[in-house]
């Protein structure tokens, strides 16, 4: 009895998969998986093992720009840096850009991977400090490698020059500007499309997310110095405490996100370090503050930093600072907000559609103030449209688990990251390559 009943409620399911297209992986796709399993696998492995900080990915850049040249792409070193330029000439057509980072942090690894790195490096900064591919730009690179392989296996199929980029000191967001300043835009051919995609934990494996508009926040990082007086911890009133100035300053910067800001513009302020001091019972003669500042428009943005500049210098003068001793505000680096070009990423979103299944596209979500470099890439002065795009890292099952309050899943930068590196770099590649298809195809 249950039975016939079952089967009724089978058929129009059965019919319905039936009715179904079926999810037509491309053909380039396995060819991708096979070449992680027959030797980009070790490459992820290798690029895991041995992560250098920004601006000194030496060995990196090395071992890419001998990838890259394996293709038969022409590629030039040290450009803006350890920047790595890999040029595909394949008949006329449009310029193509595919842009990478190379770098790692300075973040010690605890994901429990048996490929953990180990590894140590002085930075540019001279200090010594553990390093981690704790980001995930070890599966951009080898999906750079991945995409290559596969475009140059495919070169009936498409028409145009690929500008291929090993990018130094994303997390320091000074490589793109970098690799501007010593001429990509000019001594290699000029992109008229520039694409790049990061891989992100908070997706599932097997998909891809790009916004028609921001994909990424503005970011600036803003050194500020608190001068003192200094004096006696227990003659208080013979100096000028820079501890005391500065917290106040910590606290009056956060009156500008509530009270100057308008409140349906997201911005941040985020005092990131706070030094000052020897000891005790000595009042130090300066404060140094670290501050990084987030926005989605660049009004907001300068708004954002010129307020900082009012603040830091009257809270300095509330205290009886003298004019010539204000507190001193410098922007160290900038990045502008990474925005994706709405035409191109409707036809790309389509293609990821068409190339990935509809269900592994992913509406997009901003779900912090997460920032880019890739910006500078697509500034509109360049007139070089950009397609950004989300690769799932996490395997379904690691994030619903989370939801229902197992282990969480940890973020980009924390020693725990972890992604899956074969799906992120298989369906990044294969992505990618979609993408470069559908711009380049042959007339
Ligand atoms: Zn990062
Ligand atoms: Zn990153």
């Amino acid at each position: 009895m249950a039975l016939p009943h079952g089967l009724k409620v089978l058929l129009p399911v059965l019919a319905l998969v039936a009715a179904a297209p079926a999810m037509a992986q491309p053909d380039y796709a396995a060819a991708i998986k096979a070449d992680y399993d027959k030797d980009l696998g070790a490459l992820w492995d290798h690029f895991h093992r041995n992560p250098e900080l920004s601006h000194m990915e030496v060995k990196t850049a090395a071992r890419m720009a001998k990838e890259l040249r394996a293709t038969g792409a022409e590629v030039t070193e040290k450009v803006g840096g350890t920047g790595v330029v890999a040029v595909l000439r394949n008949g006329p057509g449009p310029v193509v850009l595919l842009r990478a980072d190379m770098d790692g942090l300075p973040v010690k690894e605890a994901s429990g991977l048996s490929n953990m790195s180990v590894a140590r490096q002085v930075g540019v900064d001279g200090i010594e400090n553990p390093v981690m591919h704790a980001c995930g730009h070890d599966t951009h690179i080898v999906g750079l490698v991945a995409t290559a392989r596969r475009l140059v296996a495919m070169k009936d199929r498409w028409s145009g020059t690929v500008v291929m980029i090993g990018q130094p000191a994303e997390e320091r967001i000074a490589g793109a500007k970098a690799m501007l300043a010593d001429g990509l835009y000019t001594r290699f051919p000029k992109p008229d499309y520039a694409l790049a995609w990061h891989v992100n934990s908070l997706l599932p494996t097997g998909t891809v997310s790009a916004s028609e508009d921001i994909q990424y926040s503005s970011s600036d990082s803003i050194d500020i110095t608190v001068p003192g007086v200094g004096a006696h911890g227990a003659a208080p009133h013979t100096g000028k405490d820079p501890v005391y100035i500065a917290s106040q300053l910590v606290i009056a910067l956060q009156g500008i996100i509530s009270r100057e800001k308008p409140p349906l513009k997201p911005g941040v302020i985020t005092v990131g370090a706070f030094h000052a001091g020897t000891k005790h019972n000595i009042i130090s003669d300066h404060a140094d503050l670290q501050v990084t500042v987030r926005a989605n428009d660049e009004d907001t943005r300068a708004m954002l930093i010129a307020a900082i500049r009012r603040v830091s210098a009257n809270v300095g003068r509330l205290n009886g600072l003298p004019e010539d001793k204000l507190p001193v505000v410098k922007v160290i680096e900038g990045t502008p907000v990474t925005k994706n070009d709405p035409a191109l990423t409707r036809r790309l979103n389509a293609v990821m559609v068409q190339t990935l299944g509809e269900e592994a596209v992913v509406p997009f979500e901003q779900k912090t103030m997460g920032a880019e470099d890739f910006a500078y890439f697509v500034q509109a002065d360049h007139k070089v449209p950009g397609y950004y795009f989300a690769v799932g890292g996490t395997p379904r099952a690691a994030l619903d688990a989370a939801e229902a309050g197992g282990p969480p899943v940890p973020s980009h930068h924390s020693p725990l990251f972890k992604i899956a590196p074969e799906p992120a770099i298989v369906t990044g590649a294969t992505a990618m390559t979609a993408a470069v298809l559908e711009l380049m195809k042959k007339p």
